[in-house]
């Protein structure tokens, strides 16, 4: 059995073993399954699992990304990948935002419902876009590492491949060992990824058992509206704008990037998925690294589609409920403002209730209105960052596809680049052989 059929399988137990902990009201505050299961056993587990996910992050983007501009041989061509995916990413997060507000106002969401009284959010202020600018360039590469600073992480080591390159043919042996940094990497990454079965489940099974049930039931339209507006922006905007720029087949595609949704899903953040795509992206899809290893980490930070559906159906539903009349301007000025606070904001858990808040505040929509949909964030995160990452491997295969950097024997073969068995397996000869040289290494 491959691994994405056993880590469907987990996923499948998870939600069947969490929604059964909530329904049969054994996971109630302060019980023995609350305490030492579900928030005990089950959190721990997954939290380790994202741990290790979120360990691989830095040092990947970092190797991946030198080997990624080294591997160019044209300077150019890096300005071109740069500004091409830029503008993909900002297209399409307007479509999916546009998107979502059409179809949550032609449902009329929230219409009729009566604004509550003792709703509370508290907002967060997301930093202006002219820092995020500023921060671009960390003043100490050392901390923006240390602190995951994606964006100042990316500006660096693209620094470095560039200088690397100018050196010339000096460096060769320096980009020899920087690829097989990057290849014991990718190696941890497939290490990582196969203990996702069991991870995957605890992840699910938590999220599952604390599930607010009663809100669901009374937001059931926003929910619904929200994720049908989801499912239209991955399956018919996102693979039409893949087909129509790159010619490539959406359903070999999407079986394709099963496992980085799914991974994506369990741990509600593009960024800790990071790893997971940029395998997904090179191995399965046929991406060549030189792309990829820019793309993935720069549309974790600034893509993100899915929240941008949530904050346009999130924008009409409150809206509605107030009874506020935004108009056509109002609307335009969602708009504007979502493609820019997904630039400032990173993938994480929760970030897009802080980009709606900066949303709310523009528009001038009341902050209680959040409290509002607050309980029924943590599932819709998990729907939302699937989409954001399809977005991310989408513009990726497009970009690359389009400078002649796409492997298309690898994106036909429906079994490359699949974890199996040999990934965590030792080649005792291999393993001998490379003892015995560090020996001799260390006797000389
Ligand atoms: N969790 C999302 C992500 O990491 C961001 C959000 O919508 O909160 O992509």
């Amino acid at each position: 059995m491959n691994l994405t059929a056993k880590v469907l399988i987990g996923m499948g137990l998870g939600m069947i073993v969490g929604l059964t902990l909530n329904w049969s009201g054994t996971n109630v505050d302060g019980s023995f399954t609350n305490q030492y299961v579900v928030n005990g056993l089950f959190h721990t587990v997954g939290a380790l699992f994202i741990n290790a996910l979120r360990m691989l992050v830095v040092p990947l983007v970092l190797f991946s990304l030198i080997c990624g501009v080294c591997g160019i041989g044209d300077i150019k061509l890096l300005g071109r990948i740069g500004s091409k995916s830029f503008a993909l990413y900002m297209m399409t997060t307007a479509v999916a935002i546009a998107t979502a507000i059409t179809i949550a106002a032609v449902f009329e969401i929230g219409k009729g419902m009566n604004a509550p009284t003792d709703a509370v959010f508290n907002a967060q202020t997301p930093p202006p876009l002219s820092q995020v600018l500023i921060d671009i360039i960390p003043t100490n590469p050392i901390q923006a590492m240390a602190n995951g600073e994606m964006l100042s992480i990316i500006f660096f080591a693209m620094m470095v491949g560039i200088s690397i390159l100018l050196v010339g043919k000096k460096a060769k042996g320096l980009v020899e060992n920087v690829e097989l940094m990057n290849e014991v990497m990718m190696k941890m990454v497939g290490i990582v990824m196969s203990l996702a079965p069991y991870a995957v489940f605890c992840l699910l099974a938590r999220a599952m058992a604390n599930l607010g049930m009663e809100l669901l039931w009374q937001l059931i339209w926003y929910v619904s509206v929200l994720v049908g507006a989801l499912m239209f922006h991955m399956l018919i905007t996102l693979q039409g704008t893949l087909m129509i720029f790159s010619g490539l087949n959406p359903i070999k595609f999407l079986k394709k990037m099963r496992n980085a949704q799914i991974f994506a899903f369990s741990t509600s953040s593009s960024n800790a998925t990071i790893p997971v795509t940029l395998r997904t992206v090179t191995n399965r899809l046929g991406v060549n690294n030189s792309v990829a290893s820019f793309t993935v980490p720069f549309g974790a930070t600034i893509n993100m589609d899915g929240t941008a559906i949530m904050q346009g159906v999130a924008t009409v539903f409150i809206a509605n409920v107030y009874g506020v009349d935004l108009g056509i301007s109002g609307y335009l000025t969602v708009i504007l403002m979502s493609v820019l606070a997904s630039i400032g904001t990173a993938g994480v858990p929760g970030v897009g209730l802080i980009m709606l808040s900066m949303v709310f505040a523009q528009v001038g929509l009341p902050m209680e209105g959040i409290g509002l949909i607050l309980g029924v964030d943590r599932i819709l995160d998990m729907i939302r960052t699937s989409v954001n990452v399809t977005g991310d491997a989408v513009v990726s295969a497009i970009v690359a596809k389009s400078e002649g950097k796409f492997n298309m024997d690898i994106f036909n073969d429906p079994d490359a680049g699949l974890i199996d068995e040999s990934e965590t397996q030792v080649d005792i000869d291999d393993e001998k052989e490379l003892a015995e040289a560090v020996t001799s290494t260390a006797n000389n």
